[in-house]
């Protein structure tokens, strides 16, 4: 289910991109019905990311929610989208670059159901369908996903009647300095070096954890210390898809590469920032007193990545990178608006004047957990390579257990017989034994591994010596 998600948001992306280069592309929602209250716009516009755009709402369409309110849908001119609680206009996302839900149109006249960042579904025959990826919920996902948004309602009711209720105190007190005053604060870290960053990697296989850790990583190998990414792995301001892949290496090991818990994407993380010298770790925290933690992060200068969930149990989630924030000093931290990275746009805009679309407003109430960079005390030591496979050797961490898995280099390869070369991973020493006529260049008559030339044996039948096959290093 993990995996789904991660895909399910990259489709939309490659959806999304699509939809803004059809010409005639229209969403015909409740564009003569409505009209859009000064006050919905004046919120739009307050928690906008580009502040010198005036947007208006161009069409709008209420969502039903899976707890106990309703939602609406704004499509915004000159581009991009917001969604609102009805009953207290709380921000719930938004986007001000980049439509979220280009399939809108084709659903004027269906009920869509919102369940949060990434979840909107039609409800046909009781089944409930995602209208982007087509995924057909189960029981069990619906139930986690209204359980999480009752949770964001509840908090999002709650802040509206206190902030309503201190309003209406009008009694006049004296104070003495320090005064703390009730104040809209927006706070951030390196805003346009977030803003604008597509160097990072390609999200085509749900490593959403692994993508945002790699962007966060580029920030501190940027602004906090050259250690943190090797120079090859640099590519512009930020990081290559080579260094997203080596991150991976750490986090899956021997596994394929998919959705995985912050926490659990952690334990190779901070193996690779050990194996960088840097007593660091990335740190999961997650529970009752987040959101206040995160308002205070950003203001305190430290990005970090959040998890947005759409259900308690967390089965579907996406990792983001969280550099700004929105809030108001006198209200609860619940209603706070945090800017994220979502980690899709990884290619350079089209139009240089113009900035990635991975900027997305989401409210703080839709995150479960974060991880932050933060000082190590651990001591990761290693054991020394070993064979593991024919692909791979490893190494344990011997106060973790943790494993490392590199795959096997030969660089030399030495002229066995008419039909084998061998030659000796140069880290963990296994000999390996090849055919020539895997490495054989026909029209030069020379095997490329090992330089026997002439003619080779083959070895395709009768062959007595276990052979592994290994990409030709030469
Ligand atoms: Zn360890
Ligand atoms: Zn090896
Ligand atoms: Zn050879």
């Amino acid at each position: 289910m993990k995996l789904k998600k991660c895909v399910l948001s990259f489709t939309l992306v490659l959806a999304l991109l699509f939809s803004s280069i059809v010409p005639g592309f229209a969403l015909e929602m409740d564009e003569n019905a409505v009209v859009t209250p000064a006050s919905v716009l004046e919120i739009i516009n307050n928690y906008s990311t580009n502040p010198d755009t005036v947007y208006t709402v161009v069409a709008q369409k209420q969502l039903q929610g899976f707890g106990n309110e309703t939602y609406t849908y704004y499509k915004l001119s000159p581009d991009g989208y917001a969604i609102l609680l009805d009953s207290t206009n709380s921000l719930m996302e938004a986007c001000y670059d980049a439509d979220l839900y280009p399939a809108c149109g084709e659903y004027t006249n269906s009920a869509l159901y919102y369940g949060g960042p990434d979840v909107l579904c039609t409800l046909t025959n009781g089944q409930f369908t995602d209208v982007v990826s087509n995924h057909i919920y189960t029981a069990d996902e619906i139930s986690g996903i209204q359980e999480k948004q009752l949770e964001v309602e509840t908090a999002a009711v709650e802040n509206a009647e206190l902030s309503s209720s201190s309003g209406s105190v009008a009694s006049p007190t004296v104070v003495t300095p320090p005064i703390e005053f009730e104040e809209d604060r927006f706070a951030s870290v390196e805003y346009s070096y977030f803003r604008n960053m597509y160097n990072y990697g390609y999200n085509t296989s749900a490593t959403c954890v692994v993508i945002a850790a790699s962007i966060l990583l580029g920030y501190y190998d940027n602004y906090v210390s050259e250690s943190y990414v090797a120079t090859s792995y640099e590519q512009g301001n930020g990081t290559s898809e080579a260094f997203h892949q080596y991150l991976c290496g750490y986090v899956y090991g021997v596994s394929t590469p998919g959705g995985i818990a912050l926490g659990n994407a952690a334990v190779g993380l901070n193996h690779y920032l050990a194996d960088r010298q840097l007593a660091k770790k990335f740190v999961t925290y997650s529970g009752s007193g987040i959101y206040a933690d995160m308002i205070d992060l950003i203001e305190y200068g430290v990005p970090f990545v959040g998890c947005i969930s759409m259900s308690n149990g967390a089965d579907t989630n996406h990792a983001v990178v969280v550099y700004a924030v929105s809030y108001n000093t006198g209200e609860a931290a619940s209603n706070a608006v945090f800017t994220c990275h979502m980690g899709w746009d990884h290619e350079a805009p089209a139009d240089p004047t113009e900035v990635p679309t991975s900027a997305r407003l989401i409210s703080a109430t839709w995150f479960y957990n974060y991880a932050i960079i933060e000082d190590s005390t651990d001591t990761h030591a290693y054991t020394s390579w070993s064979y593991y496979n024919g692909t791979y050797h490893r190494r344990q961490c011997t106060s973790c257990g943790y494993y490392r898995y590199v795959e096997h280099i030969v660089t030399q390869w030495e002229d066995l017989n008419d039909a084998y070369h061998s030659g000796s991973c140069r880290t963990c020493n296994h000999t390996f034994t090849q055919t020539h006529e895997s490495c054989w260049d026909d029209d030069l008559d020379v095997c490329t591994a090992c330089g026997h030339s002439g003619s080779y044996t083959s070895t395709i039948t009768n062959s007595t010596s276990p052979v592994i096959y290994m990409v030709c290093l030469y």
